[in-house]
């Protein structure tokens, strides 16, 4: 049996075994052993026809050769197919992205190009399928130029979860968004209409242009982990809506990808060069999530139990503040609080002298938040410089300007007296000064 192929003896074997009485109690060794004299007997004529039957088997076996199997059970050449398949979808993603961006280039509207930003929070997902019951939902429409134009945000109440999850459901909820569980749930409870009300909202934008494009289909983008529970919630809305009421489709894109070529042609625009650009550097970027515990961005639920960070609302506006960080200044695009920042950060504008502007090459490169530090303390000492003539420069708008609020922090860190080494003293000359003074004057001895 270890060897797959047969031959004219094994056939004899297996022939008599299953035309002989005696045979059939037989084991294939004591048959084997049983059958060897036979065999040696019979003349080549004889033994003929068992060749042919070895070989025909031999054939057939080939033909019907048995699928290989993985450790699951699943046959190779499906995982195989499904995983060229995921790399042709993504080929297909990155090319519709860059045609995208590039149509809108062309037609020198890339500034105003519209793309929509969304995600889901889950109650919990089945053990061995993709399925995630969705618990709140949020997008945003934004735009370079006019940064986050309009959101939809919503809570959803499925009405129940998975059987046997509720423990899972509780553990990722009290370490999450804190969404209280179905029953409790709160928001739409009807997913028909839910569903359709999105895909209302969604479709605005892509009805008045695109005409000669996938009229059919909405893409929407969030990030690459957040992909799989994004099309899977959207299928677990859509799953009731009878599939002749609306043909329209929702694509979920990757945002690492719209943020890499987004920044790259933006550059491309501005003539500065982009060839140190890559796409570990834009991504790692964007996930360093420096907007991560902006308030006042989330629903009022999160706002109030101060969990904004998982918000889908603070999570879909911050994205486009990060856009904004990144790429607005490479167009000299004015940011304005809301749309292009959290809403509680006054913009400080500053004049910058003619010869500074040559900064703008460097700081290019990355935001102003991450620029590197020789970059941040040389805008800092200018932003400072700004600061002792405020009068001046508040009202005096310039093209170019500075968020200043983070600054602050940087200030303090550079300054070696407020963070002495470990071990070290703090030195306090000016708290001495105050306690001899106070001590002189009440000095009783
Ligand atoms: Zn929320």
């Amino acid at each position: 049996m270890a060897s797959k192929k047969v031959n004219g003896f094994m056939a004899f074997v297996s022939d008599w075994r299953a035309n002989n009485p005696e045979g059939r109690v037989l084991n294939i060794s004591e048959a084997v052993s049983k059958c060897g004299p036979f065999w040696r007997k019979m003349s080549e004529q004889e033994r003929g026809p068992y060749h042919s039957m070895a070989k025909n088997s031999n054939v057939l076996n080939r033909a019907a050769k048995k699928e290989r199997l993985t450790c699951l059970g699943d046959p190779v050449s499906k995982i195989e197919m499904q995983e060229n398949e995921a790399i042709n979808a993504e080929l297909q993603m990155k090319r519709k992205i860059e045609r995208i961006i590039l149509n809108a280039k062309i037609s020198l509207e890339l500034e105003n190009e519209e793309f929509v930003f969304a995600s889901f929070n889950y109650f919990t997902k089945a053990l061995n399928v993709d399925i995630y019951v969705p618990a709140e939902f949020s997008a945003c429409r934004y735009s370079l130029k006019g940064g986050i134009s309009s959101t939809y945000s919503t809570m959803i109440n499925p009405g129940q979860i998975t059987f046997g999850q509720s423990s899972d459901a509780q553990h990722h909820s009290l370490t999450t968004h804190k969404l209280p569980l179905p029953p409790k749930a709160m928001g739409e409870t009807n997913m028909i209409k839910l569903y359709m009300d999105i895909l209302s909202w969604l479709s605005v934008g892509n009805d008045q242009k695109d005409e000669q494009n996938d009229h059919d289909t909405v893409i929407i983008y969030t990030t690459a982990e957040l992909m799989p529970v994004v099309k899977s919630c959207f299928r677990y809305l859509a799953c009731d809506v009878p599939t002749d009421k609306d043909a329209r489709k929702i694509v979920v894109y990757d945002i690492y990808h719209l943020f890499y070529t987004l920044k790259k042609n933006v550059l491309d625009m501005a003539g500065v060069s982009n060839e140190n650009l890559n796409f570990h550097v834009t991504k790692n970027f964007f996930a360093k999530d420096f907007f991560e515990f902006t308030s006042d961005i989330a629903c009022d639920y999160h706002e109030n139990i101060d969990r904004s960070k998982y918000c889908t609302k603070s999570m879909v506006m911050r994205w486009g503040f990060i856009f904004s960080d990144y790429i607005c200044a490479d167009l000299a695009i004015r940011l304005l609080p809301g749309k292009h920042m959290p809403p509680k950060v006054k913009p400080n504008y500053t004049v910058i002298p003619g010869d500074s502007s040559s900064n703008f090459d460097v700081i290019s490169d990355g935001s102003y938040y991450s620029a590197p530090s020789q970059i941040k303390t040389e805008m800092g000492s200018r932003d400072l410089s700004a600061t002792s003539s405020r009068t001046v420069s508040r009202n005096s708008v310039s093209s170019s300007y500075v968020p200043r609020d983070h600054t602050t922090f940087d200030g303090g860190l550079s300054n070696e007296g407020e963070f002495p080494s470990l071990g070290g003293r703090r030195p306090k000359p000016p708290a001495k000064s105050n306690f001899n003074m106070g001590n002189g004057k009440n000095n009783p001895f």
